[in-house]
């Protein structure tokens, strides 16, 4: 699309100086950002992103735009979050229209709430535009549902470590017991821990994990493995980009529900994979 398209009609917001506008960015496909967000770099005088925003949506701002890469990765050499808050009021109060470009959903594990509580402290009008967090439309483009009336009534987001790098503080016992399906975030360095705390509490060792990396982009891989298994699996394995991993049996359904791999010519592994005859759906 380019900066001559028309956005669909709509009452699209103006985006005013001064104004810090805090986006999701979608999981990776830059065909996953909403058009509010379309809407928000076509306006932005300064673009401020992270490392997971996917490039190519960088090149629909507004020309001319200023783009400040606040990338942030592990083990490497980035900005303070501190800083790249008070970097985002020192631009707003110099009357610029600020885009504050997060990956996925900016209020979901990537520290939006905190930057937009700054920004309010400090008397910044904010605007905030939800992005589809990869642990949800991440999972649906490798072929995983995060429910499915057949596996769970529940789901829960963890993130794989605490403000100190350590695993978090969770009661990983009652997790265990409560959701069917967990869901976690960063969570490949403590995967050991994580692993062995919810078995210790009585998920089976056989219950289906994926590792999905890079999500929705073309890069994507996921490996299938067990409880029992993933943490051999992930220290072996060798991942280029951020990495999620689902626990549970809606790992399973992939079988069925791989729509790429269907895309490109293979037939499902396995039409049924909950072994339940009919889908629900038709009883
Ligand atoms: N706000 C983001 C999450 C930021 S935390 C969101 O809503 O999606 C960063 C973590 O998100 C990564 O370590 C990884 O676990 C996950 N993640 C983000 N994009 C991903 C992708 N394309 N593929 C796999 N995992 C991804």
């Amino acid at each position: 699309m380019t900066d001559s398209t028309p956005l669909p009609p709509h009452d699209w917001p103006e985006f005013l100086p001064g104004w810090v506008w805090l986006c999701g960015a979608g999981p990776g496909d830059a065909g996953l950002l909403t058009l509010h967000a379309l809407n928000a770099l076509r306006q932005a005088e300064v673009i401020v992103h992270d490392a997971l925003v996917n490039p190519e949506i960088l090149t629909w701002a507004r020309p001319g735009s200023r783009v400040i890469d606040a990338g942030k990765r592990a083990g490497r050499d980035s900005p303070k979050q501190r800083d790249i808050s008070l970097r985002l009021v020192e631009l707003a109060r110099a009357g610029q229209r600020v885009l504050r470009l997060k990956g996925g959903d900016p209020f979901v594990f990537g520290r939006g709430g905190e930057e937009a509580q700054t920004l309010v402290q400090h008397g910044v009008p904010i605007r905030v535009i939800p992005g589809i967090t990869a642990g949800i439309g991440g999972l649906a483009h490798a072929g995983i549902p995060v429910t499915h009336r057949d596996v769970n009534q529940s789901l829960t987001f963890v993130t794989g470590h605490d403000p100190a790098g350590d695993t978090p503080p969770l009661d990983w016992a009652a997790l265990a017991r409560a959701s069917q399906v967990i869901v976690i975030y960063m969570g490949l360095r403590h995967i050991g821990r994580i692993s062995a705390e919810l078995l210790a509490a009585g998920r089976p060792g056989d219950e289906p994990v994926a590792l999905v990396s890079d999500a929705s982009l073309p890069g994507q891989t996921v490996l299938e493995t067990t409880l029992g298994e993933v943490a051999e699996v992930a220290a072996s394995a060798s991942f280029a980009g951020p990495v999620l991993i689902c626990i549970g049996r809606a790992v399973l359904l992939r079988q069925a529900l791989d729509w790429q791999a269907m895309a490109a010519g293979h037939p499902a592994r396995n039409p049924d994979p909950l072994g339940r005859g009919k889908p629900a759906e038709e009883t």
